[in-house]
């Protein structure tokens, strides 16, 4: 009744265009599938975006899917069948989702690529991200700083891994990493001894630490028995701190061994933690809090029928076509700057470092 009056007032004083985009948001649900709680980044993704989604006035529906394809599935398949209006789905497998997908564009729904890129499929709308390639080249870049490369250092021994062959952004922070490292590596101040170079040899399946560690052993014992490695190119922080146990096993980072060179991604706590103890040399920082007003901003203007805003309409091809992006910028964190990037922007209290 309260509703129906203010409603009418709102007729009455010739404002109510203003009441109805609200009423229709306050309708709509929002379908939220994350892949796992595993990592700490993509519990803060959830929660970053389920704020700023109801703070404008909408249903959520988030879920996590502990990174098991089928079910993912099942959850997009339930967000649809509830009547979601808009699905944001961060993939476990950027291929998988196209049976799916297509049940939603048939009911309408519009369907954003959250940090992701879902592949193999015309139904997906937008993609919000960070600039992928770019991540790898700052990873790149801090290796190269960590080396001294470019003062003229070396030559020193490095080995790469990659994230899971199932997500696009392995592909991309790869790329990114080796038009970096790629010239060092022809003129010999890097030098792979594994050999172990490409995406086919370095992935690591849905960015399992376990995996990234065990591989880290086989290289040190098949390779490193007698000479030391001086770098290692790690595409997200929780592959690092596998790969820094697997280094600390065999005795870097104590006695005369320096540790390595190792990068990362997420700006993780135990990562950040790992930084000021002398031991992870650097992480990317990815603001989720922008990547969720980025998500939201496009389901604003998806549902009210408005010019969705994108950065980017080139590079994220997804096998069907070129999905329209918006990235945003990727930050690389060292041990002096994390305070100042990651406390000091309220990211993270201080009190979590403890
Ligand atoms: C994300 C990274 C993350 C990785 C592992 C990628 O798709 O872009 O931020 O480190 O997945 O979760």
């Amino acid at each position: 009744m309260n509703l129906l009056k203010s409603m009418l007032s709102a007729v009455t004083l010739g404002s109510v265009l203003l009441v109805a985009p609200a009423m229709a948001q306050t309708k709509s649900t929002v379908g939220i599938a994350m892949p796992t709680k595993s990592s700490a980044r993509w519990i803060d993704d959830g929660n970053n975006i389920v704020k700023v989604l109801k703070e404008r006035g909408y249903n959520t529906d988030l879920q996590y899917a502990e990174d098991d394809i089928p079910n993912q599935l099942s959850q997009i398949e339930n967000m649809v069948t509830k009547g979601a209006k808009v699905l944001v789905i961060a993939s476990i497998d950027g291929t998988t989702l196209s049976d799916v997908l297509k049940q939603a564009r048939d009911k309408g729904v519009t369907v954003i690529a959250y940090d992701r890129l879902i592949r193999d499929t015309a139904n997906v709308d937008y993609y919000a991200t960070f600039d992928n390639f770019q991540v790898g080249v700052l990873q790149a870049q801090s290796i190269e700083q960590g080396l001294g490369l470019k003062d003229g250092k070396g030559p020193f021994n490095i080995e790469l891994f990659g994230g899971s062959p199932d997500d696009n952004n392995a592909y991309f922070f790869y790329n990114g990493a080796m038009s970096v490292l790629q010239p060092y590596i022809d003129s010999g101040k890097l030098v792979v001894a594994s050999k172990q170079m490409g995406m086919d040899k370095v992935s690591t399946l849905r960015w399992d630490p376990a995996t990234a560690q065990a591989r880290m052993d086989n290289l040190l014992s098949a390779f490193y028995t007698n000479k030391r490695v001086d770098a290692v190119l790690s595409p997200y922080d929780g592959l690092s701190i596998g790969i820094l146990s697997s280094l600390k096993g065999v005795g870097y980072g104590s006695g005369n061994m320096a540790m390595p060179v190792v990068s990362g991604q997420d700006a993780e706590v135990q990562s950040i933690k790992s930084m000021t103890r002398g031991e992870q040399y650097s992480t990317i920082f990815k603001d989720t809090r922008d990547l969720a007003k980025v998500t939201a901003d496009m389901v604003d203007a998806a549902l009210s029928g408005k010019t969705v805003t994108v950065t980017d309409t080139k590079t994220y091809n997804n096998g069907v076509k070129v999905v329209p992006s918006y990235l945003l910028k990727p930050v690389v964190v060292y041990k002096d700057n994390w305070e100042k990037l990651l406390v000091d922007s309220g990211y993270y209290k201080k009190s979590q470092f403890n």
